[in-house]
């Protein structure tokens, strides 16, 4: 009979930290939501002001896109904004107050938009 292999997890393992939260697999085995077409979906565009020093992003939350489509359309938000942002959480970060450039971009390819929040 073989030695069984020794089941050790060290932690400087690539995948250990790439483990999924929620299923604790790698690459991650969750259900994957697929992307509503642009023409059902109404994106939701809030102005925050960040930390004490006041530094103002655009998010654009209540999408639903996968995480590659989103990042793909965060990309695209900011060329149209000439401004740098990130994806985070399922929102995408623009930085600076750009509600009117993203409103309309995103219109462009068919999102409906609302303004939400101050
Ligand atoms: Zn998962």
């Amino acid at each position: 009979m073989p030695a069984k292999k020794r089941n050790i997890v060290y932690s400087t393992d690539p995948a250990f930290k790439k483990r999924c939260p929620r299923c604790g697999s790698y690459p991650c085995r969750c259900p994957q939501p697929k992307s509503l077409p642009p023409e059902q979906q109404t994106a939701a565009i809030r102005r925050e002001t960040k930390g004490r020093g006041g530094k103002t992003v655009t998010v654009i939350m209540d999408l639903q896109l996968t995480p590659d489509d989103l990042k793909a359309l965060g990309k695209q938000l900011k060329q149209a904004c000439g401004a740098g942002g990130a994806v985070k959480d399922g929102a995408i970060e623009i930085q600076g107050d750009h509600r009117e450039t993203i409103a309309a971009a995103l219109q462009k390819q068919g999102y409906k938009t609302k303004f939400v929040g101050g």
